[in-house]
């Protein structure tokens, strides 16, 4: 009998329903054509977990995601709960998460499928293949080092302050989710930081390099974090995996997004500890813009659940086929409103999702 895996599916708000029906549908098509055991639970997250219980994550799901393998999140917030006191905001449910599940590692894929080359700001050339993977620490560095805050000076002046602080443990756990990646990768490994200036960037860059000692096959080297911006934009297939603060990592990955075209096709992680529950979903927001119309992209969500396969059930071969069935359907020209191009189909959906179960269908063998 194949292993049980379990998974908690957290939809969330907007067009989260929606793109989280599609990915449902490949769950249920995994268990019903490649054996795959899914224990599925589901619960509400953000504004539909205030509207549900007074808070943006309940107790009873806060509980499931510290027992289950793995979280997939749709998206949160919207314009509903704009009033809504900072604590119970949409957007504190996921900082629960990452922080009661100790979710350290932020893994940001860039990847461009050829049939969306033109959608990149960038010439096809440049992007054509592109498959980067940003590695960026989550719970350390300026978001959260102490002191912070915003004082009154005796000279009338106000003064902000933010701290950037990390310590050994906390760059070898991220560098060495960094070389393990690299080692399923091209082996290939850029940290990036500001050593130039900020001694905790020279302490980084330090602590990298201990780390590097324990994979030889891994290359490794260092890029400050502007010129790393730079190169970004100039040449992005040099790139296998970038590993980075949670500042500059924040940054960079949104200038990585931006090679690949499309919001709605860009999936992420974020694991804890080995062993421990990892979180998977779109980098997207929960775009009350468009929620309830039909318009949304599944992909991202999609390719998130694609990413879990891989990284936490272990299962590359489904990975893959998910993957492969994104790229046939786009090869064949269908696209949801926000990846249009001319001479294309414009689809909705819930067919762009039939579309990707049927070439599952026809890619599994
Ligand atoms: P957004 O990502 O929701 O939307 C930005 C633009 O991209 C919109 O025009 C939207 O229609 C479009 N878009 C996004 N995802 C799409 C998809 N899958 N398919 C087609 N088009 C898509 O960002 P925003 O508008 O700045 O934020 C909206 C809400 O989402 C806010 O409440 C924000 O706080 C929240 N948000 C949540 C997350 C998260 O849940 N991780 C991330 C970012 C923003």
């Amino acid at each position: 009998m194949s292993k049980e895996h379990s998974l908690l599916i957290l939809p969330g708000d907007g067009i989260g329903p929606e793109i989280m029906a599609q990915a449902r549908r490949i769950i249920d098509w995994l268990g019903a054509n490649r054996g795959l055991n899914f224990t599925v639970h589901e619960d509400h997250v953000g504004g539909a977990a205030y509207d549900a219980y007074g808070k943006p994550l309940s107790d009873g799901a806060l509980a499931l995601a510290k027992q289950v393998d793995a979280v997939l999140l749709g998206a949160v917030g919207g314009p509903k709960w704009d009033g809504v006191d900072y604590d119970k905001r949409p957007e504190a449910g996921l900082l629960i998460l990452r922080k009661e599940l100790e979710l350290f590692a932020n893994l940001r894929p860039a990847i461009c499928f050829d049939a969306l080359v033109d959608a990149s700001s960038l010439k096809p050339e440049l992007v054509s293949g592109l498959d980067i993977m940003i590695v960026r620490e989550l719970t350390g560095g300026v978001y959260f080092g102490e002191p912070r805050g915003i004082e009154e000076l005796e000279n009338g002046e106000r003064r902000g302050v933010n701290t950037q602080v990390y310590t050994t443990s906390e760059i070898h756990r991220i560098a060495h989710v960094a070389f393990d990646m690299a080692g399923k990768r091209a082996g290939r490994v850029t940290s990036s930081e500001k050593a130039n200036v900020m001694e905790s960037g020279l302490l980084w860059r330090e602590e990298v390099t201990k780390v590097a000692e324990n994979y030889p096959d891994i290359a490794l080297d260092h890029m400050l974090a502007d010129s790393c911006a730079m190169q970004l934009v100039r040449a992005p297939k040099q790139f296998d995996v970038i590993v980075t603060d949670n500042l500059f990592g924040d940054l960079l990955s949104d200038v990585a997004a931006m090679l690949t075209g499309s919001l709605g096709m860009l999936p992420s992680a974020a694991l804890g500890v080995k062993g421990g529950c990892a979180m998977y979903e779109p980098v997207h927001g929960s775009a009350p813009d468009i929620a309830g119309q039909g318009l949304a992209n599944p992909i991202a969500t999609i390719l998130s659940l694609a990413m879990a396969l891989r990284y936490t059930y272990d299962c590359s071969a489904e990975a893959q086929l998910i993957e492969g069935a994104v790229q046939k359907v786009l090869e064949g020209g269908l696209r949801t409103a926000d990846i249009m191009q001319p001479g294309k189909a414009k689809v909705s959906t819930s067919v762009m999702g039939d579309s990707i179960l049927r070439a599952m269908d026809s890619l599994n063998t």
